[in-house]
């Protein structure tokens, strides 16, 4: 299995941020995410990083706590 390769094209033509991701590491997470940000050195990625799935769970009932408040607004209202 060969390497990924992420990187930033710039206008002037250039690569920058180049970062190879492993296939076969992309091929280990279960949303195959094409991120190179989702994968830690260690060749894991977020889906399986408890604090980013914490972050992930905390940011998601923070938004449903702000969707349900608008509901809330909403039939007051009427
Ligand atoms: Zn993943």
């Amino acid at each position: 299995m060969g390497d990924v390769e992420f990187g930033t094209l710039n206008r002037d033509g250039t690569v920058t941020n180049v970062r190879f991701i492993k296939q076969s590491d992309i091929m280990k997470c279960p949303l195959c995410i094409m991120v190179p940000e989702h994968y830690k050195t260690d060749g894991t990625c977020l889906c399986f990083d408890k604090g980013e799935q914490d972050r992930i769970r905390a940011e998601r009932l923070a938004r449903r706590a702000k969707t349900l408040a608008a509901i809330e607004r909403q039939k007051a209202r009427k």
